[in-house]
């Protein structure tokens, strides 16, 4: 099977081409088509599986292939939001959506904690389509009023078990409390342990489950 194969659009395939890849690895061939569809996805899937690629790329075409949404509050809306337990992981994901999105006309940022807000305030100001971030300095951001979650279309929680391990629960379910009800909803995960399954639950609508 070839990327080719998989939906994706002429832009993203050219980057994927460009990043050297010839065939998708098994967790891309089967997320990728089911997130193109729009379907809630339960993903187990470990690093070094390609799950990164599993998700930003459909996510890319998803957002380029529907109506950009006009401003609201004056300000172009943030689109998808991707959470990671380290800011070392969003930083990753963060280069990956720009190395998959280099021909769309989608912008990303990172926003992660131990660093200065104030970069961050300004950057929000712009156009941000694609958030990547941690917990924790996200809700800084909210409770600031400087970052607006209501129309975020798909959410992505990557590494969520790892988030569980750190502690991370309460903030995101406040930050879940947060977003539009009407989204796509993917969690990836390396393990399925009672805790994942209790907030896939409560988050996912009629899933599809991946594991590889
Ligand atoms: P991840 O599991 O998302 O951390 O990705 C692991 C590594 O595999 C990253 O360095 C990617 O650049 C690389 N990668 C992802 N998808 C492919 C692919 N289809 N072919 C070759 N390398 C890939």
């Amino acid at each position: 099977m070839l990327f080719s194969e998989l939906g994706l659009s002429a832009d993203i395939l050219r980057a994927i081409q460009d990043a050297g890849y010839t065939t998708p690895t098994p967790i891309q061939l089967q997320a990728i088509p089911l997130v193109l569809e729009g379907r809630d996805m339960l993903a187990g899937a470990q690093t070094g599986t390609g799950k990164t690629a599993g998700f930003t790329l459909p996510l890319l075409h998803r957002l380029a292939n529907r109506a950009r949404p006009g401003p609201s509050a004056g300000r172009p809306p943030i689109r998808a939001l991707v959470l990671t337990p380290t800011r070392e992981l969003a930083a990753q994901v963060e280069e990956s959506v720009r190395t998959y999105g280099k021909y769309l006309k989608l912008n990303s940022m990172v926003m992660f904690g131990g660093v200065s807000i104030n970069p961050q305030i300004k950057a929000l100001k712009g156009r941000v389509d694609i958030l990547v971030a941690t917990p924790g300095r996200l809700l800084d951001h909210v409770s600031q009023g400087t970052v607006d979650l209501s129309q975020i279309e798909i959410l992505v929680l990557d590494e969520a078990d790892r988030m569980l391990d750190m502690g991370f629960i309460r903030d995101i379910r406040r930050v879940l409390a947060l977003l539009p009800k009407q989204r796509q909803n993917l969690l990836f995960s390396a393990t399925c342990s009672d805790e994942i399954k209790a907030l896939a639950d409560g988050l996912l609508n009629a899933p599809a489950y991946v594991e590889v």
